[in-house]
């Protein structure tokens, strides 16, 4: 069987389903390919079961802090089968969400593996679709370790699988996916260790933010077990233990989670048919408009080395190409800069533009001028003095005008707080700009306003 479209879309993620939906509200004929479920990496093993998973853990910190202001609860009771079921059926109908709004939209969805066949055809089973435009979307997935015994542990696709709540788990990893989710484990109860190979997390972070997590993790977790190299992860009697190059172990663990970074989802999806090559890290290449190596060819989101893996990246990037293809909009792309991200550690990590030392490497030290602050916020006035918490925020400015580069936030409410800052950021403001505002009291958010 043969259809014609004006494009095919593969990957029904973050990227896929805003690039179809795009093109069609513009009138273009849509078919999306998907081999699993709709919504893609986010909706499915990503953002939306985390984050519901974090709200979950950072409910439990709540409870824990409630005693501070005279409440007395006992933190017992919590059931992680309760807490997935639910999350799953939300998940569920984020799915069903989906295809009805590709139905309303008139695209066509097929299910299966797609496969180039030609620069204009895609093969999905024993279908061959035909299209003007082709777009690859088809994300990332987890990598394991390639060391003895990495069977034995799981990735964070089988992370939101888990049936029983872990009593003792490693995390391996030193990125954001890793602290996420040790940090929700040990929050929801579980004796948690992050195992990082260098000596921090979050290595491309800011200083400033990397040491506030790491003083927040003293107070209450996860442990954190800096400079050790996975060599090999054993089953000893009843536990895994993880042991490291230089033969030092770490031992008694029920779980472990893998989180060591993810490999761009090109298998078997018949890039040789058509002269694409994939680059050093498996990547498929792309000029800032998405387009690949071949005119009509196009790529985008996790797939692609943009160095942005974030759903919001893969959706403005798929909605200012179809804005460019069907819409007229001859020159649309999107910036890979001052994109604003959020880690969900405990608390909340967020981050726009660039850190010190990259203001410094790319203005010179001499151009840029930092502020910054750490202070108890006052969600912690009546808390011990060993239990209080510290939020740290800093402002990278460059030049004469001290113009802001960089926007560095952690702290309860960095999440929300940050998407309005980056704004501001992207509009060009100043450090006086941020003077001249007038703060809100008694807020966290006045503190970046009011810096010395
Ligand atoms: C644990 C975790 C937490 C995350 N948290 C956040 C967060 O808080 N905020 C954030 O912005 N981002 C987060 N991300 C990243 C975010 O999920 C990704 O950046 C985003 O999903 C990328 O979108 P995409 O369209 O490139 O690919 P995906 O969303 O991965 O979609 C790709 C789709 O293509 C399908 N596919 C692959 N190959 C084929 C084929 N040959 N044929 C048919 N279908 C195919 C896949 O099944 C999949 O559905 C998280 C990721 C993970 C793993």
């Amino acid at each position: 069987m043969t259809e014609k479209y004006d494009l095919i879309v593969v990957g029904a993620g973050s990227g896929g389903i805003a690039t179809a939906r795009r093109a069609a509200s513009y009138g273009a004929k849509v078919a999306v390919v998907e081999k699993q479920h709709l919504g893609g990496t986010c909706v499915n093993v990503g953002c939306v079961p985390k984050k519901v998973m974090w709200y979950a853990s950072a409910t439990a910190a709540s409870i824990e802090h409630a005693d501070d202001f005279g409440f007395t609860i006992d933190k017992s009771g919590f059931d992680w089968s309760t807490l997935r079921q639910r999350r799953d059926a939300y998940v569920e109908r984020l799915n069903s969400i989906y295809a009805t709004n590709l139905e309303k939209s008139g695209i066509e969805l097929f299910t299966g593996h797609a496969r180039l066949s030609s620069p204009t055809s895609v093969d999905v089973g024993d279908r061959q679709l035909h299209a003007r435009h082709i777009l690859l979307a088809p994300g990332s997935r987890p990598r394991k370790p390639a060391i003895p015994g990495a069977e034995l542990g799981i990735d964070s696709d089988e992370f939101f699988q888990l049936s029983h709540q872990p009593k003792r788990a490693a995390v391996v990893g030193a990125g954001y996916i890793a602290v996420e989710l040790a940090g929700l484990l040990q929050h929801l109860g579980t004796d948690t260790t992050l195992v990082v190979r260098r000596d921090t997390p979050l290595r491309g972070f800011d200083p400033l933010m990397r040491d506030s997590l790491i003083e927040s993790m003293a107070i209450d977790g996860p442990m954190l077990r800096n400079n050790f190299t996975t060599a090999s992860c054993e089953q000893r009697g009843e536990s895994l233990s993880l042991i490291g190059e230089d033969g030092k172990h770490l031992d008694g663990f029920d779980t472990v989670i893998w989180a060591i970074g993810r490999d761009s989802a090109t298998d078997d999806l018949g890039l040789e048919n058509v002269g694409i090559t994939v680059d050093e890290e498996g990547s498929i290449p792309v000029d800032p408009y998405q387009q690949t190596c071949v005119e009509n060819i196009f790529a985008l989101g996790d797939v692609t080395n943009n160095g942005f893996p974030l759903t919001p990246v893969a959706i403005a990037a798929g909605r200012r190409l179809a804005d460019r293809l069907y819409g007229g909009f001859t020159n649309r792309h999107l910036e890979y800069r001052d994109i604003p991200t959020v880690v969900f550690s405990h608390p909340p990590l967020g981050t726009v533009g660039l850190t010190e030392p990259e203001a410094e490497q790319e203005f010179g030290a001499d151009q840029v001028r930092c502020y910054q602050t750490r202070f108890v916020p006052m969600n912690y006035a009546l808390t011990a003095p060993e239990n209080k918490r510290r939020s740290a925020m800093k402002l990278v400015t460059v030049g004469p005008e001290e113009r802001i580069v960089g926007i560095h936030i952690f702290g309860e409410g960095a999440d929300e707080m940050l998407q309005g800052f980056a704004v501001a950021l992207r509009m060009g403001a100043t450090k006086s700009d941020f003077d001249n505002t007038v703060a809100i009291h008694p807020t966290s958010a006045e503190e970046l306003v009011t810096l010395t």
